[in-house]
């Protein structure tokens, strides 16, 4: 066996938040469903003695995991989960578009940057499917391909990379800004700068909760694969993640039905790509009432018209939600200022309400929620860090003295 094999069951959380961690670090893995594989079932009851706990991971070299946790698998995979040293110039929380573009140029301009992620690196921008309006790829680019070279960027000038790390807390030093790992660990920086993204909302009905990964997901190229050939999808959320998904869907299911309360918010091209496909059917000024359990897996969603109060139940084989963002800024809260929804307020130099942390990109009031702005605003905090440095208005690290000089 060379690649890594995930035993495990389509109606089981833990294996489809393993199967999200091995596809967000791009790792290739093969998937069997012991429900379906009678082979597979017998592999793992043997195993197991004639245990039965999923998902069971086996990797390469013969060893396995039970139901391991993501630091677990983090560990068995050997990705780099503590720093080299405990001091940098400057701290990047997360790795997506905005905090890699950060990195590039920090290191470009002589800083030595420490980048920690909590998931993948490449963020939400690697679990997308296609990314059509990145400027210079006419053709579009696969996200995860965009997130690989992004991050081998990063790699080529040894910027320190972290994933799979959770931040728990910044907090202002008189001469640095000290940055907590979930992990138990400390770093310090002259500067910070939060580019943490933001991800999926839930819907917030009341069968929700129970269904995830069971029926209900928010990752149409993580779990999508899990349907193919299924006679219907259901897609909710009318914006640019809806129907960019909602056409990626079309390739697994023979329809796909769209739900949303307004009406279709996307960019034209693609609103008029979505109405004028074939099997995409559009119901919009429609409320989620529920989604409903049938034998452990989602079994109905119950949405109602506004302007008729009719019920309308759909039996699809999942549902996909996209229904906007919430910022990554829990960490944050009563740290530094924070929108009314949790967006982080800057100036126009990027900078918080605590003096050395910026914020860039899609985590930040204000931007965007574009991949290309995300890029420019971590180029453009940076730059703003680099300035601050020379004027002194954070403290300049020795090599940044080296910096100034040319
Ligand atoms: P979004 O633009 O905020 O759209 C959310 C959609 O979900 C809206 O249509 C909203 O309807 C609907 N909705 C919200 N709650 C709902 C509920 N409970 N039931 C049914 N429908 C509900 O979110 P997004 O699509 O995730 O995009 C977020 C940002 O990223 C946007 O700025 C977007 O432009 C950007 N983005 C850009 C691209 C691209 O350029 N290629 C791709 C993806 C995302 P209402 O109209 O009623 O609010």
């Amino acid at each position: 066996m060379d690649r890594i094999t995930v035993y495990g069951a389509p109606w089981c959380p833990d294996c489809s938040r393993s199967k999200a961690f091995l596809l967000e670090q791009r790792i290739p893995f093969d998937w069997i469903d012991i429900d379906a594989d009678a082979d597979g079932l017998r592999f793992v009851e043997e195993l197991q003695k004639g245990g039965r706990t999923i998902p069971t991971i086996m990797f390469p070299d013969g060893s396995h995991l039970l139901e391991p946790s993501n630091a677990d698998l983090a560990e068995k995979l050997g990705l780099q989960l503590h720093a080299v040293r405990t001091f940098y110039d400057l701290i990047v929380v997360g790795g997506g578009p905005a905090g890699l573009s950060t990195a590039i140029y920090a290191a470009r301009e002589g800083m030595d940057a420490l980048v920690i992620e909590l998931g993948a690196l490449g963020g939400q921008a690697g679990a997308t499917d296609r990314i059509d309006n990145y400027p210079g790829f006419p053709e579009g680019i696969g996200g995860a391909e965009l997130a690989t070279r992004l991050v081998a960027h990063a790699r080529r000038y040894d910027v320190e990379l972290l994933s799979a790390v959770e931040v728990s807390g910044i907090r202002r030093e008189p001469d640095e800004i000290q940055v907590a790992t979930m992990r138990g660990d400390n770093y310090g920086a002259y500067a910070v700068i939060v580019a943490t993204g933001s991800r999926y909302r839930r819907l917030g009905v009341p069968g929700e909760a129970g269904l995830i990964g069971r029926g209900i997901h928010y990752c149409a190229t993580c779990d999508g694969p899990f349907y193919r050939g299924a006679d219907e999808l259901v897609v909710i959320g009318g914006g640019n993640s809806a129907l960019e998904e909602s056409l990626f869907l079309t390739t697994l299911a023979r329809k796909v039905t769209i739900l949303t309360r307004g009406d279709l918010r996307a960019s034209e091209l693609v609103v008029d790509k979505v109405r004028n496909h074939p099997r995409i059917a559009i119901h919009t000024g429609v409320d989620i009432v529920d989604v409903e359990e049938r034998d452990g897996r989602l079994g109905s969603v119950l949405a109602r018209e506004r302007a008729t109060g009719l019920d309308i139940r759909l039996e699809p084989a999942a549902a996909f939600v996209f229904v906007g963002l919430d910022p990554n800024t829990a960490f944050l809260r009563g740290v530094i200022d924070l929108d009314e929804r949790g967006f982080i307020v800057t100036d126009d130099r990027f900078e918080t309400s605590l003096p050395g942390v910026y914020a860039a990109g899609d985590v930040r009031a204000g931007s965007t929620k574009q991949v290309g702005s995300a890029v420019g605003e971590g180029i453009a905090a940076l730059l703003s860090v680099r300035r601050a440095l020379e004027r002194g208005h954070v403290k300049a690290a020795t090599v940044m003295d080296e910096v100034m000089v040319d």
